[in-house]
C-alpha cells in the first residue's frame, strides 16, 4: 500500500443531519483529528446542515460538546477553538424548499465540497435531487451515502438509478465503516504483500474460513429501524459481505478503486444460494436488567432476526469445496468481530496420535483491539516428551508499532479518502445491486416458510442450532468465549 500521505487541498464538507448521532459520535470528531493533523488546509470549512433552527455559535457549542463527550483522548482546548473557527451551520429542510438559497450562497467556487448523507435514508433521494436543482451537484461535488443502501434489491437499484441522474458514479461514495478500519486495510496488505500467504490462500490448504461480528449491545432506540431489517439486512448484505468480499477476492491488478471493486463483485457474484437448512436466525430474549428483542421492537410477535449464521459457499476455481460460516448478532456474550481463517491439517502426523491434532489458524481482529495473530504448533517446553502445543505469533497494532500506530478511526480514513478523491474502500453501484441479488432470495426464502427466529439468551453465543451449523461438519466457532 502506499505510504506516502497524498497532500489535501481546500475544500468544505458539508454534513446533511449535522445535529444528529452519526454526526456528534464520529463525523466531527474524527474531522477534529484530521484538523489536528493537518489535513484541513486554511480556509477548509465544516458546514453543518439539519433542520432546526440554530445560530452558528450554538452549532459550535454543540460540536464542542461532541468532542468532549465522544474523543478518547484528551483534547488541547486551543486546538478546539481553532477547529470551531472552520464550522458553519445552515439550517435546512431536505424535503422543501427552505434554506437551500442559503447553503448555495454559501458555497464557493472553484474548491472541491463533499456532501455528506448523515441522515435517514428516505432522505437520501431528496438531497440529490435538491443538490442538482440548486446548482450543487457540479464536478466539484462528491456526496457521501450512508447505509442502509436500499432495503432490498429493488430499492437499492431505484436509488442507485436515482442518484445516477445527478451525480456521475465517481462523485458517489457510498460507506460502510468496515472497510475504514485498519486491520481490514492491512488484511489486503497480509494477503498480497507477502509471498507466505498467498500460495496456500485456497480450498486446498485452508479448510474453512468464519466470520463472526458480535455485539453486546441491543437495538436500544433503533427499533423500529431495525424491526424492518433485522440482522441480514443491517449487518450480512453489507458489512459480513464487504469483509468476505476481501478475504476471497483474487489479487487486483493494481491497489486502485475499479482493480479492487472489480474483484469484490466477482466474489460476490460467485456466491451460491443458501440452502435454507444453513441458515440460523435467532431473537434475544430478556436478561438480567435488559428487554428482550421483542420487547425492543414493540412486537411480541416479531419475526425479525437479531441474530444471524449461514454457511455459503463460492462456485470458483479458489474456493471450490470451502464453507464460508458468518455470523452477527446483537446481544451476545462479548464485543467481537473477527475473521478466522483455519487452515488444513498436516496430510501426516510425524509425532503421533499422542500429540493431538493440530493445525494453524489465522485469526484477523477487527475490534476491540485490532490486530492479527498467526496460530503455529510447536513443542511444549520441557522434559516431558514431544507434546505439541498451538501458541499464537501476535501482532497487536498498538504494541507492535508503538506510537507508530495510526490510532485513527475509521471514519477519519474514509472521509479523508472522500476528500482525496479514492473510492477504492466505498461500494460501487454494481456491488451493492449484486449483494442484493444475494441476499433477497435468502429473506424471501424465510418469509415464505413462515420461519420464526429461535430464541437465545441475552450475553451468551446465540442459539444452540448455531454451533450445531458448525458441529455438523465437525467444526466449531471461534470468536465469541474469550
Ligand atoms: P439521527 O440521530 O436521527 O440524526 C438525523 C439528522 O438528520 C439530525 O441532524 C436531523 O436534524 C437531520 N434531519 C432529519 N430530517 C431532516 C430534514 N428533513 N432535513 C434536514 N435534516 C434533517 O440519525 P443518525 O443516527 O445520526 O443516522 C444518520 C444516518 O447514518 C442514517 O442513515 C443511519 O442509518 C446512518 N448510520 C448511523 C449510525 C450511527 O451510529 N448513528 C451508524 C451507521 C449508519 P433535525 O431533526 O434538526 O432536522
Amino acid at each position: 500500500m502506499n505510504t506516502r500521505k497524498t497532500p489535501v487541498n481546500v475544500f468544505d464538507l458539508v454534513v446533511f443531519g449535522g445535529t444528529g448521532d452519526l454526526a456528534r459520535r464520529k463525523i466531527l470528531p474524527a474531522m477534529f483529528k484530521r484538523f489536528c493533523a493537518g489535513e484541513m488546509p486554511d480556509g477548509s470549512r465544516l458546514i453543518g446542515v439539519a433542520r432546526r433552527a440554530m445560530p452558528a455559535e450554538a452549532y459550535r457549542d454543540m460540536v464542542r460538546a461532541a468532542l468532549d463527550e465522544f474523543l478518547k483522548t484528551p483534547i488541547d482546548p486551543e486546538a478546539v477553538e481553532h477547529f470551531l473557527q472552520r464550522i458553519e451551520y445552515v439550517q435546512l429542510d431536505a424535503q422543501g424548499e427552505d434554506g437551500w438559497q442559503s447553503l448555495a450562497e454559501m458555497m464557493l467556487p472553484d474548491r472541491m465540497r463533499a456532501f455528506y448523507f448523515s441522515v435517514g435514508p428516505s432522505l437520501f433521494s431528496d438531497l440529490a435531487a435538491r443538490l442538482r436543482l440548486w446548482g450543487l451537484a457540479d464536478e466539484n461535488s462528491r456526496i457521501v451515502v450512508e447505509k442502509p443502501f436500499g432495503h432490498d434489491l429493488e430499492t437499492a437499484k431505484a436509488l442507485n438509478a436515482e442518484l445516477a441522474t445527478h451525480f456521475k458514479e465517481c462523485q458517489i461514495y457510498r460507506i460502510d465503516h468496515y472497510l475504514g478500519k485498519e486491520t481490514v486495510q492491512n488484511l489486503m496488505a497480509v494477503r498480497f504483500g507477502n509471498m507466505l500467504f498467498e500460495p496456500l490462500w485456497n480450498s486446498q490448504y485452508i479448510d474453512h474460513i468464519q466470520i463472526t461480528v458480535a455485539e453486546t449491545v441491543g437495538v436500544g432506540g433503533r427499533g423500529a429501524y431495525y424491526q424492518k431489517a433485522g440482522a441480514m439486512r443491517d449487518m450480512m448484505q453489507n458489512h459480513m459481505m464487504q469483509l468476505l468480499c476481501l478475504i476471497a477476492m483474487e489479487p487486483p491488478a493494481k491497489f486502485d478503486p475499479e482493480a479492487v471493486r472489480d474483484e469484490k463483485l466477482k466474489v460476490i457474484r460467485a456466491l451460491d444460494p443458501v440452502e435454507p437448512h444453513h441458515i440460523i436466525r435467532g431473537q434475544y430474549t430478556s436478561g438480567e436488567d435488559v428487554a428482550s428483542f421483542r420487547e425492543d421492537v414493540a412486537d411480541a410477535r416479531s419475526k425479525t432476526e437479531s441474530f444471524i449464521a449461514l454457511k455459503c459457499h463460492l462456485s470458483n476455481w479458489r474456493w471450490a469445496g470451502t464453507p464460508f460460516y458468518l455470523r452477527t448478532g446483537k446481544r451476545l456474550k462479548t464485543r467481537s468481530s473477527q475473521i478466522t481463517v483455519v487452515f488444513k491439517d498436516a496430510p501426516h502426523s510425524i509425532f503421533g496420535p499422542a500429540s493431538g491434532r493440530h493445525n494453524n489458524e489465522l485469526t484477523i481482529q477487527l475490534q476491540p483491539d485490532e490486530g492479527i495473530i498467526l496460530d503455529v504448533t510447536i513443542k511444549e517446553p520441557g522434559a516431558g516428551g514431544m507434546k505439541l502445543i498451538d501458541v499464537p505469533l501476535d501482532m497487536s497494532f498498538a504494541e507492535a508499532l508503538g506510537p507508530k500506530a495510526d490510532a485513527a478511526d475509521a471514519y477519519e480514513r474514509l472521509i479523508m479518502d472522500v476528500i482525496r478523491g479514492n473510492q477504492t474502500l466505498f461500494m460501487r453501484n454494481d456491488e451493492v445491486e449484486a449483494a442484493w441479488a444475494w441476499t433477497d432470495p435468502v429473506i424471501k426464502g424465510w418469509e415464505l416458510r413462515g420461519d420464526v427466529p429461535k430464541p437465545y439468551d441475552s450475553f451468551a453465543n446465540g442459539p444452540d442450532d448455531s454451533s450445531q451449523l458448525l458441529r455438523r461438519d465437525k467444526r466449531e466457532w471461534r470468536g465469541i468465549k474469550r
